[in-house]
């Protein structure tokens, strides 16, 4: 309807102060206002919040937010205050009395926005109050916590499964980072009960250009590719500390200022190397995965995985932090089936229920699979998280198109003979 086209621009314009919608958002904006089920499923950083606050506002009345985090709250209700809207958080970490102050506001109908822990939500007290008031929706943010194949399982999260019947009409969103295919179903499954519209995007990143070499002496490609990128800030993952350690030292031996990060070293040791990569120029990191949550550094020219890591969804964010600014950047990967042969014995040997090394060994074949992949390796990619890749032409694959055989033709000729 026209009257909502229009609360929705107007809203986007004067509350939130951007001209246009981020690609993937609008659609998640109509899904949620047409009161169908639905997951965003959209990289960190791409704008989630606003997928389920604009609705929210359109709707009006009060609506909930579920966060796992009392730091992600407190970002959020601050900054929807600064832009002034009604937005609160009752939390653990605010004194009783303003817990109970904002309670009042809440039921004085003053308040567009309430976050709160899936916990504290599902306490019978807060849901009897609830259903007092006609919700405009229920946002979960950080929907992967749901799901036993995400790292980040919140048993809180799984009662989350309830609200479907606690509040029956209500639309339900759910929001997540966490793509694969596994962690999507399960979410789906366990908070909607198999019903949603999942909606993907804004995976990708097409400054970062995208490339797998055959690993051959891993320690030779590492130095002449950082020599040939002098003066640019990079990251080397490795897969073990006594790798990162080698590489470190054999890329300073050479003059280069590489320094180590891994979970053996002291946390001042490592304190000490991650604020140097991050304030002085040109440095090289050369870490393990412990390495990189969080880091903002916009400048970041490469990232060089010397080991692959064992899924897309860590290579993803991990080439995800170059290039932040924008400008080209790199991602080269070097590829050994015997990297990976020694992945699968580790998963072999793990002791985790079979369901599980199943679904880890289908994350290790998708590696491979975008490893050897002869068609553009960013559509591979993309296609992994479920999104459609545009052209691309920054990818190795697409830069140097393997010969094609012509299968159909060389079929005739053998049929001939
Ligand atoms: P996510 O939850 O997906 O990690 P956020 O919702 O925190 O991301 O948003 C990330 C940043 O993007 C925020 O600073 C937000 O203001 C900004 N942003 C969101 N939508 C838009 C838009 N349509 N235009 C410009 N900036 C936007
Ligand atoms: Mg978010
Ligand atoms: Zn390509």
């Amino acid at each position: 309807p026209p009257d909502i086209e229009q609360a929705k621009q107007a809203r986007l314009a004067e509350v939130f102060g951007f001209d246009r919608f981020r690609p993937g958002q609008q659609e998640v904006v109509d899904s949620i206002l047409a009161g169908v089920p639905t997951l965003a499923v959209m990289p960190t950083g791409a704008g989630k919040s606003l997928c389920y606050q604009l609705p929210a506002l359109v709707k009006g009345g009060l609506s909930i937010v579920v966060s796992p985090l009392i730091a992600l709250m407190d970002d959020q209700v601050n900054a929807l205050k600064l832009q002034g809207v009604a937005a609160e958080a009752i939390h653990s970490g605010k004194p009783r009395e303003e817990n109970v102050a904002i309670w009042r506001r809440v039921a004085a109908g003053e308040v567009r926005l309430l976050y709160l822990a899936p916990e504290r939500l599902l306490t019978e007290r807060m849901l009897a109050a609830l259903s007092r008031f006609s919700l405009g929706l229920v946002a979960v943010d950080e929907a992967h916590c749901i799901s036993q194949w995400g790292h980040s399982f919140r048993n809180e999260y799984l009662g989350l499964g309830r609200l479907r019947e606690l509040f029956p009409g209500l639309p339900l969103v759910a929001m997540t980072a966490t793509a694969d295919r596994a962690t999507r179903d399960d979410i789906v499954e366990r908070l909607f009960g198999g019903q949603a519209r999942v909606f993907v995007s804004g995976f990708d990143r097409p400054n970062i250009f995208i490339g797998v070499e055959d690993k051959k002496d891993p320690a030779r490609q590492i130095e002449s590719y950082v020599r040939a990128r002098p003066g640019m800030a990079g990251i080397i993952y490795r897969i073990s500390r006594k790798k990162v350690d080698e590489t470190a030292e054999r890329l300073s031996a050479a003059g280069i200022r590489a320094l180590p990060y891994h979970a053996g070293m002291s946390p001042e040791a490592r304190a000490a190397n991650q604020e140097t990569f991050l304030a002085e120029d040109g440095v090289v990191m050369v870490a393990t995965v412990a390495f990189g949550m969080g880091i903002d550094k916009s400048d970041v020219r490469y990232v060089l995985h010397a080991d692959a890591p064992g899924t897309l969804e860590s290579y993803y964010q991990e080439i995800g932090r170059a290039g932040r600014d924008g400008q080209p950047a790199e991602a080269l990967l070097l590829y050994s089936a015997g990297d990976i042969a020694t992945r699968r014995r580790f998963l072999d040997e793990e002791p985790s229920p079979p369901e599980r090394k199943m679904v880890e060994a289908r994350r290790l074949d998708a590696m491979v699979g975008f490893c050897e992949a002869v068609t553009c390796r960013r559509a591979v990619l993309l296609g992994y998280f479920g999104e459609r890749a545009r052209a691309c032409g920054a990818c190795d694959v697409c830069r140097d198109p393997p010969k094609v055989i012509d299968a159909s033709r060389e079929a005739q000729l053998v049929l001939r003979l």
